[in-house]
């Protein structure tokens, strides 16, 4: 059995097709510039990888693209496309609607639809794939699996915010977090490596990549995360500020004549890593070959793995513990500094961490990074969202 996992932005198009038997994946690749001149797509099977140049002016050509691109002579994987048994879709906000993956259907997809004021930059770009998607392959049966769909179990005094409480019943406006895909991968993949129910343990997931997001994983429920009403709210990130005393928006808006989209663009797109380091967004660029020797790169890192280290120990008091940090994503999988630096004097928690293991941790593995005497287990732990994706869309569609 194949299923299909569609991650769609508003340019971009991601996809992988994932055989079920085995777990592996026979093709990925990316449409990049959908609408924008210069369009291409990047296919990867059989160990190499094709690049198409074509005019891609919407998501719908961009899907007739791939699914060429699966089946064709020269580079396919499948004979057609009626070997795609489902297609998993990945669709950043559920809001209160969704707790749980479902099948996609017309009602489905109006909820979607009146969801996208919460998740503007995101969700009209799921959209577009589902329905491209819909019209090419009508027959198909696909599941939307949302990122904040794990977060549904936070707690009331967790998500709401200091507002009036008219705000959150009137306007929807409440903590709803995201990445929750990743969180919930890693924190089951933690348990079954340590060979211990999920129910007995007390996780602090970080999904640090260019976005970035904790959670405290308690019993294997989400019961409190960093990102929010919004993904610009918790860590500083890659261009994303992070949290920050709201007042300042008026402030900036009086101090550079912008509007306040112009200033939330501000926040979304110059500030976190980039803003601070006035080099890169990328942590790479920040922290390999020497970067670090640059203050300004140092301190951009510095501040986010300070802020690691904070959300670890508000979680950890949040669930009167803690037994494994994990580590995941790109800046999470491939960043000793960061690990090293937001896991320091935590003998307060029990966290002893083994330098050497951390330095040398190799890639793609689940790795324990913590000295045998350490109470709490570091863990890094490679995510794989498309796989959980994917799962979800067997489970749900019943295949
Ligand atoms: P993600 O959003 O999970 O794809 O993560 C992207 C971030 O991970 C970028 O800031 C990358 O620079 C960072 N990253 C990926 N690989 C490495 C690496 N080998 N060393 C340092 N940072 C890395």
């Amino acid at each position: 059995m194949k299923i299909l996992v569609i991650n769609a932005g508003s340019s971009s198009l991601k996809y992988q097709l994932i055989d079920m038997s085995n777990e592996e994946v026979i093709a990925k690749g990316l449409c990049e510039r959908i609408a924008i001149n210069g369009s291409f797509l990047t296919h990867k099977a059989h160990g190499k990888e094709y690049v198409f140049k074509q005019d891609m002016p919407n998501h719908k050509v961009a899907i007739k693209m791939v699914l060429d691109a699966l089946v064709s002579n020269e580079c396919g994987v499948i004979k057609s496309m009626d070997e795609i048994t489902a297609v998993g879709h990945r669709v950043v906000h559920g809001a209160e609607d969704f707790n749980t993956s479902v099948i996609i259907d017309e009602k489905v997809l109006d909820c979607l639809r009146v969801n996208s004021e919460l998740a503007p930059l995101h969700n009209p770009a799921n959209i577009m794939g589902i329905e491209a998607c819909q019209a090419i392959m009508p027959r198909t049966p696909m599941v939307a699996v949302f990122d904040t769909a794990f977060h549904a179990t936070m707690p009331e005094k967790a998500y709401l915010y200091g507002l009036a409480y008219s705000d959150y019943k009137n306007y929807r406006i409440r903590k709803y977090g995201f990445h929750g895909t990743s969180h919930m991968f890693v924190a089951n993949q933690a348990a079954k490596y340590l060979n211990k129910p999920i129910e007995e343990l007390k996780i602090i997931t970080c999904h640090l990549g260019n976005g970035s997001s904790i959670t405290a994983v308690n019993k294997g429920k989400s019961v409190e995360t960093s990102m929010g009403f919004t993904p610009l709210d918790g860590l500083p990130m890659g261009t994303r500020s992070g949290s920050l005393d709201p007042a300042i928006v008026e402030f900036l808006m009086q101090k550079t004549g912008k509007d306040v989209h112009e200033v939330l663009k501000h926040l979304n797109k110059e500030c976190g890593m980039l803003g601070l380091s006035g080099n890169s967004s990328d942590f790479r660029d920040l922290t390999c070959d020497g970067a670090l020797n640059n203050p300004s790169n140092k301190r951009a890192v510095d501040i986010f793995a300070y802020r690691v280290k904070k959300f670890i120990g508000e979680y950890s008091a949040v669930m009167n513990g803690c037994d494994v940090i994990v580590f995941t994503a790109g800046v999470g999988e491939n960043t000793p500094y960061v690990r090293g630096e937001a896991c320091k004097d935590m003998q307060y928690l029990g966290v002893e961490l083994d330098e050497n293991k951390n330095e040398n941790c190799p890639r793609g593995k689940i790795v324990d990074l913590s000295k045998d005497t350490s109470k709490v287990r570091v863990l890094v732990i490679p995510t794989n969202e498309e796989l959980v994706i994917a799962t979800e869309t067997k489970r749900v569609a019943k295949i």
